[in-house]
C-alpha cells in the first residue's frame, strides 16, 4: 500500500469550511487505497495574529517563549482536522511535535531537525488511524517547544515522508505548483511542471514563497519524490526532480523577487587579514543568514564592506555590527532596507554564457540601478531600489523568454 505524506499549508485550511474540504479529500485517498499521513500549517494568518499579539507586549520577546505561542497555532489546527476526520466517520489523532517527537536543536525561531522519531505514527498506522501531525515544530533536547521558521510545516512534512521513507511527500497549497514568477507580478508567468532540486532550493531562498528552503535541502538529500499541487483544483501541479530527471531545460527557469532584504555597508576599515570574520563572525553566532557580501578594492590600506541580510534580522545586526566597528574603528556603518534582490534561477546558467549580460540589459533598458550583484552556478542576483523590484522581475521575466503566449497553454 502506498505511503503518502499530505501537507496542507495555512491557506488550505484557513476556516472550518476549507478544513472540511481537507478531511474529504484525505478521506477520498484513504478511500483508494492510499495511507496516509497529515502534516498542517497553522490557519492561514493565525501565526502572523500570534506574532502581533506578542509584539504588542514587547518587540523583543524570549525565543522560548515566542516559539510556545507560535506552536499553538498548528496544534489547535491538526486538533480541528482530527475531530473532522473523525466527525466524518474516520479514526483520527492529532500529534504535536514533543509528543513524536521531532527533536531539533536549541535555536528558538529557526531550529533545526536532529531526530525525528515515527514509533507513535507507524503504531497509529497500523491501528488504522490518521495520524494529523502539526507542522512546524519540535522540542529541543533541553526540553524547550521550538519552532523551524516561517513555513517550516513543509520540511516537517519532508523530513516525516523521508524517515516513514513514504513513497511520496505531497504539498498541498493555494496554487497548482510552481511558476516561472510570481503570477500576481508577472501575470503572464507560465506553470512549470518539472523543476530540479537545485533549481527549486534557489527560487526557494530567493524569495519564491512556494516551499520552505530546508524542506528541498531535505527532499533532494534523502530522494524523496516531492509534487507540489492545489489543495482545490487537481488538474496541473510541479515535481521536484533530480537534474538528470529533466530532459528538456529553459536556460532559466524562473524569476524571483525577495524583498526581505537589507543591507550594511562599513566604510572606511582597515583592509587586513581578520577584519571580515571579526564583523561577521557575530553575525553567525546570532545564526544571522548573511548572503551577498561584497568588499571594495582597497585604498591606503582601507576598504568598504558591504553585504546583506534579511530584513527581519536588521535591528540585531545593526547593533553587533556597529559594536565591532567601533573596535575596528570604521568611519561609518550605513543601513538600508530600501532595497529588493531580483533573480534570475536555472540550471542553464552554468553552460551557457552571457545571461548575466542579458539580465542587466533587461534591467537597464528599464533604467533600474543595480547597486549588488552576485552569480551562482545556478543563479544570478542584482539587489536594485525598492520601488523598482516587480518593473524589474518583469523586465527580467521578458528577456528570457519565459512569458506563456496563450495563458492556457500548458508547459510542454
Ligand atoms: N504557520 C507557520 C507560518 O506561517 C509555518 C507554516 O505555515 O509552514 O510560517
Ligand atoms: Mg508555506
Amino acid at each position: 500500500m502506498a505511503l503518502i505524506v499530505k501537507k496542507f499549508g495555512g491557506s488550505s485550511v484557513a476556516s472550518l469550511g476549507h478544513i472540511r474540504r481537507v478531511a474529504w479529500a484525505i478521506a477520498s485517498a484513504k478511500e483508494k487505497g492510499e495511507q496516509v499521513v497529515v502534516v498542517v500549517s497553522a490557519m492561514g494568518g493565525e501565526t502572523d495574529r500570534l506574532l502581533k499579539l506578542s509584539e504588542e507586549i514587547t518587540s523583543m520577546p524570549a525565543g522560548r517563549e515566542q516559539d510556545a505561542l507560535l506552536a499553538t497555532g498548528e496544534q489547535a489546527c491538526s486538533a480541528l482536522l482530527a475531530i473532522t476526520l473523525e466527525s466524518l466517520g474516520h479514526r483520527a489523532h492529532s500529534f504535536t511535535g514533543m509528543q513524536l517527537p521531532l527533536i531539533t536543536d536549541e535555536n528558538q525561531s529557526k531550529a533545526r531537525i536532529i531526530d525525528l522519531k515515527t514509533d507513535i505514527l507507524k503504531k497509529a498506522i497500523n491501528d488504522g488511524i490518521i495520524p494529523v501531525v502539526a507542522g512546524f515544530q519540535g522540542v529541543s533536547e533541553s526540553g524547550n517547544i521550538t519552532t523551524l521558521g516561517r513555513g517550516g510545516s513543509d520540511t516537517t512534512a519532508v523530513a516525516l515522508a523521508a524517515a516513514l521513507k513514504a513513497n511520496c511527500c505531497e504539498i498541498y497549497t493555494d496554487v497548482d505548483g510552481v511558476y516561472t514568477a510570481d503570477p500576481n507580478i508577472c501575470p503572464k508567468a507560465r506553470h512549470i511542471e518539472k523543476i530540479a532540486f537545485s533549481e527549486m532550493l534557489e527560487l526557494a531562498s530567493l524569495g519564491a514563497k512556494v516551499m520552505h528552503v530546508r524542506s528541498i535541502e531535505l527532499a533532494q538529500k534523502f530522494q524523496v519524490p516531492l509534487v507540489v499541487k492545489s489543495s482545490f483544483n487537481g488538474e496541473r501541479q510541479t515535481w521536484i526532480v533530480n537534474e538528470e530527471d529533466i530532459m528538456e531545460n529553459s536556460i532559466i527557469k524562473g524569476v524571483t523577487l525577495e524583498k526581505n532584504v537589507s543591507k550594511i555597508s562599513l566604510i572606511r576599515i582597515p583592509d587586513c587579514p581578520g577584519i571580515a570574520h571579526q564583523i561577521l563572525e557575530p553575525l553567525a553566532e546570532a545564526a544571522i543568514n548573511v548572503d551577498m557580501i561584497i568588499q571594495n578594492a582597497s585604498i591606503d590600506g582601507y576598504t568598504d564592506l558591504t553585504f546583506t541580510i534579511p530584513t527581519t534580522d536588521l535591528n540585531i545586526a545593526n547593533e553587533l555590527v556597529n559594536k565591532v566597528a567601533r573596535e575596528i574603528k570604521a568611519l561609518e556603518v550605513r543601513a538600508d532596507n530600501n532595497i529588493v534582490k531580483v533573480s534570475a534561477v536555472g540550471i542553464g546558467i552554468k553552460t551557457n554564457p552571457g545571461v548575466a549580460a542579458r539580465m542587466f540589459k533587461a534591467l537597464s533598458e528599464e533604467n533600474i540601478n543595480i547597486e549588488m550583484i552576485s552569480t551562482s552556478e545556478y543563479r544570478i542576483s542584482c539587489v536594485i531600489e525598492e520601488k523598482y523590484g516587480e518593473l524589474g522581475v518583469r523586465a527580467v521575466h521578458h528577456a528570457f523568454g519565459l512569458e506563456n503566449k496563450n495563458n492556457h497553454q500548458k508547459e510542454q
